[in-house]
């Protein structure tokens, strides 16, 4: 009997979990190496969207995902006091494909992901540092000064990625040119049903508000920043409450009810795409390969896209490099253009002038349901193979 393959993950977010438990499924001894002393506990939600859990579905990892999390019902685009522009048919289109788009907070997605790797394949608080190519395997260290050996390094550690830098050398982070401010907080409002997401747009200026069960809403609020680093982020709940002052009900109940200690501050980047997420027996998966901006809500669904694919290329060919070669070759046109699409939309989303915003308004208003449909198909359609 041959030995099975190893692979080592280096970092367990949503895209290392995911590789790790589709690798396993596939027959693979696989250790997963976490720098952090734990999977992250705080942080705020997100939403899989449905080429995701279709991604998930098809490892059959999908069910303990949709139990932690709230099926997306209602989703539009608002103004800032809270007129409707727009309905988005997030719901509609997961119908349409069998598998619904899921608000969920981030530690319980990590949470529901982790709970299906074989025990023991989990190791935190040791920091990957770097690797070295063998001719049939990687050795990979640690910050510890200890190396392991396999045949596979993933590299999953996020838009700080070491594994990245060793790999494609410096290329650095491009700024958002936004704030952000996000929390997860018990809300009631009338406003608020099941499975409720709205984006509410102002002039520089966004919020967004979902229903992520059990009585908890993320939300999430961006303003335009000159000068858009991390010591723009530094500023109070009351400062928050300020840059929405005015805003519909809702956004303003959301931000009062969360404690002050809950706000989490963050500068969002993306990098310009690569064509290249492997060398030898290394490959890179998630934002360490294409990070991009969150307007689009695809950065985990993408790492899980990727995730999937790499375990479906590596079981269909004994030969590793071409497998990791034929991975890249199919995922870098979508993962890239969707890294282009987010920050299109990025820029429409932040418009500032009054005419920019006045078209943006007018273009979501008139574009008919059957439209919309059809361009948001194709990025929540989730393809394995051509
Ligand atoms: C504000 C915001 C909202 C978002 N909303 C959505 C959304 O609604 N839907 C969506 O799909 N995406 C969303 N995203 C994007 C999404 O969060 C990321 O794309 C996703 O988390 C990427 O997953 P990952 O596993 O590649 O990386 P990460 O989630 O960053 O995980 C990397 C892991 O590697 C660990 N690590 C780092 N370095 C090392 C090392 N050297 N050795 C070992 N471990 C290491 C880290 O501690 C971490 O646990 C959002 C992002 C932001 C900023």
């Amino acid at each position: 009997m041959t030995e099975p393959r190893k692979a080592i993950v280096a970092g367990a977010g949503i895209g290392g979990l995911t590789a790790a438990i589709a690798l396993q499924r596939a027959g693979w001894q696989v250790q997963v190496y976490e720098a952090a002393q734990t999977l992250r506990t705080g942080g705020t939600g997100l939403s899989v969207m449905a080429n995701a859990m279709a991604a998930l579905h098809s490892i059959d990892a999908h069910v303990p995902v949709e139990q932690a999390g709230q099926v997306i019902r209602h989703f539009s685009f608002k103004k800032h006091n809270g007129d409707p522009i727009a309905r988005m048919p997030i719901h509609e289109i997961g119908e349409q494909l069998g598998h619904p788009s899921v608000n969920i907070q981030r530690p319980l997605l990590l949470r529901a992901l982790a709970q299906q790797l074989t025990p023991d394949t989990l190791t935190t608080g040791l920091r990957c540092v770097g690797y070295a190519h063998r001719p049939d395997g990687v050795t990979v260290q640690f910050e510890d000064g200890s190396t392991r050996e396999a045949d596979l390094l993933i590299g999953a550690d996020g838009l700080n990625s070491v594994i990245r830098q060793q790999m494609l050398g410096e290329t650095p982070t491009r700024p958002s040119g936004y704030v952000a401010w996000l929390a997860v907080t018990p809300l009631s409002h009338p406003v608020m049903t099941e499975g409720y997401v709205a984006h509410y747009w102002g002039r520089g200026k966004r919020f967004g508000l979902c229903d992520v069960g059990d009585g908890q809403a993320y939300w999430w609020g961006t303003c335009n920043h000159a000068n858009a680093t991390d010591a723009a982020l530094n500023i109070s709940k009351q400062e928050v409450l300020g840059t929405y002052a005015g805003w519909a009900p809702e956004v303003m109940a959301a931000i009062e009810a969360t404690p002050e200690s809950a706000l989490l501050k963050i500068h969002a980047r993306d990098r310009q795409p690569v064509k290249r997420f492997c060398d030898g027996h290394v490959v890179l998966l998630g934002d360490a390969a294409h990070p991009m901006l969150p307007s689009l809500g695809q950065g985990a669904a993408q790492a899980i896209e990727d995730a999937v694919v790499l375990a479906d290329r590596l079981a269909r060919t004994a030969h590793l490099r071409d497998a990791l070669a034929d991975y890249q070759a199919y995922r870098h046109p979508r993962a890239n253009g969707i890294v282009n699409a987010a920050r299109f939309m990025s820029g429409i989303e932040q418009a500032e002038s009054p005419f920019a915003c006045w078209l943006r308004e007018w273009y979501f208003r008139l574009t008919p349901q059957s439209s919309l449909r059809k361009k948001n198909l194709e990025i929540l359609s989730f393809k394995p193979c051509t």
